[in-house]
């Protein structure tokens, strides 16, 4: 799906909020704000300033680049916000996010995380299984991060909780700079994701 690929312009970043993980964590996510703007692509995330959310933010505003945030308000309340966006969306809650989100992307890239990543990953992978998401999924294995993640869902598969064929929902990189060559890379969803869901 390379050529429909190449309209991709609103990528969409989980990351960690942590601001006490090692630096080089939120050096990639600075990296790939960077990038994300140089290749004239807007980063939409969750709206936060700390962590490798606020370092994203920063990267890709250091390079002139647009960063949409997506927040519930009590976050806001809390402060939590970056002040310095293109644009923030206030939300109702965490779902609402999330499905905004969802729908404001062409394409989502993990980093490494906590719980907030893991859930959001994992509410676009199975959006995606069901056929609600059609767009690239790309995981940054960021020194083996994610190896245990890998794992245990080619157990699933390997126990048959899913298809082999969802082995292929997502794809991952070990470095910043293979992260927009795999969205373009990325193979499309098949339409009939349903028929196939449950298998
Ligand atoms: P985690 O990977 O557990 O750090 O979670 C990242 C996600 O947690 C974000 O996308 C938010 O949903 C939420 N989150 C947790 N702390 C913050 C924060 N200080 N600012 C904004 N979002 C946060």
């Amino acid at each position: 799906m390379s050529a429909a690929n190449s309209t991709v312009r609103r990528i969409l970043v989980f990351c960690a909020s942590s601001g006490s993980c090692e630096p080089h964590f939120h050096q990639a996510a600075e990296e790939l704000g960077r990038e994300i703007a140089l290749a004239g692509h807007t980063v939409v995330y969750g709206g936060g300033a700390v962590g490798s959310m606020g370092a994203v933010a920063d990267g890709a505003l250091a390079e002139g680049g647009e960063v949409v945030g997506i927040i519930p308000r009590f976050m806001r309340e809390l402060e939590w916000a970056h002040s310095g966006l293109s644009e923030l969306r206030l939300v109702e809650d965490m779902q609402q996010r999330k499905r905004d989100m969802l729908s404001t992307s062409d394409a989502i890239v993990t980093l490494p995380g906590g719980s907030g990543t893991f859930e959001e990953l994992f509410e676009a992978i199975t959006a995606k299984r069901l056929g609600f998401f059609p767009n690239p999924i790309v995981i940054l294995n960021q020194g083996g991060f994610y190896d245990p993640l890998f794992q245990l869902l080619e157990s699933s598969v390997s126990e048959r909780f899913m298809h082999e064929a969802h082995l292929e929902l997502w794809s991952a990189v070990d470095r910043v700079e293979e992260i927009l060559p795999a969205i373009d890379a990325a193979a499309g969803w098949p339409t009939n994701a349903l028929e196939f869901a449950t298998r």
